[in-house]
């Protein structure tokens, strides 16, 4: 009798732990060495009904509209209540969330969200490309070892392709898929405005190489090089008034916006810093297809 009843709650135990092992990954995340992903940044109002709410250079991006806002992009797993402080400071309600969005599915800007998506019970949506390292925190990532997740699994709730229209109040943002950096890499292209004019912006997400390996050495993403080629491509042809990026070093915000300083849209259009960055990237991708 006692050892039936044994047997049955060494069952109970081991279907619990199976259970649990489904939810309960091992999420590390990645030694943070660069100051500047966890370093406080006011926040600021970048035009019209877009802020930046990110650190000094993991950038996120508040958009807000009447039907609530939307959060692209959270920074490191103790970003959340960075965010969400900033969100505040500029007089909002960090519930008021409705949308989150990513521009990769990288730690970097993905350590918060689950935590984020917790808080406020938005809705995720991601690039389709990137819906399988999303929902396991990044241990599928074709650019990491694969034996741990990076930052916490998040419940995928809307799959985006290239050109869908996210739409919340009277924002319609359209995704853009620039795969590469991730196989569901992708930058967000909208129109706001205020009382003087209205201003296509666009939040790129650069094709940075992440990958020590040759392209042809990478069995779990065998279009890593046409990837690379579409995006570059694709992002050559965008029109556009203002740009922003994923890291703020990307499009050089510090030099553009100083702390405290008035609002002024117009820093943030720069044609030239945008093909510089696109050229740049050309390059180093020309030379890793023919180098290595
Ligand atoms: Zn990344």
């Amino acid at each position: 009798m006692i050892v039936q009843q044994l047997k049955k709650i060494s069952l109970l135990i081991s279907l619990i732990c199976l259970g649990l092992g489904v939810f309960a990954q091992k999420v590390v995340q990645p030694a943070i060495t660069d100051p500047n992903w966890s370093r406080p940044y006011p926040p600021f109002q970048i035009a019209g009904n877009l802020y930046y709410v990110g650190t000094y250079d993991l950038a996120c991006y508040l958009i807000t509209t009447s039907q609530g806002n939307i959060l692209i992009n959270t920074g490191i797993a103790d970003s959340a209540p960075v965010i969400k402080a900033n969100i505040e400071a500029l007089g909002f309600k960090f519930k008021d969330i409705k949308i989150l969005l990513t521009t990769q599915a990288h730690f970097d800007h993905m350590g918060a969200m689950a935590a984020i998506k917790k808080l406020t019970g938005a809705k995720m949506m991601v690039d389709a490309g990137d819906v399988g390292v999303v929902t396991d925190g990044g241990r599928s990532d074709y650019s990491l070892s694969g034996d741990v997740s990076t930052y916490v699994p998040v419940k995928v709730d809307r799959i985006l392709h290239n050109d869908d229209v996210i739409k919340l109040g009277n924002m319609r943002l359209i995704m853009l898929h620039h795969p590469g950096h991730t196989k569901g890499s992708c930058s967000f292209l909208f129109d706001v405005k205020d009382q003087k004019r209205s201003y296509r912006v666009l939040i790129a997400n650069l094709p940075t190489i992440v990958t020590d390996r040759k392209f042809s050495d990478i069995p779990s993403y065998p279009n890593i090089a046409q990837d690379y080629a579409y995006t570059l491509n694709a992002m050559k042809k965008l029109s556009f008034d203002i740009w922003l990026a994923s890291h703020a070093s990307q499009f050089e915000l510090q030099r553009k916006h100083k702390p405290g300083a008035g609002y002024n849209p117009d820093a943030f259009i720069d044609r030239k810093g945008y093909d510089s960055e696109i050229n740049d990237l050309q390059n180093e991708f020309l030379k890793k297809v023919k180098g290595k």
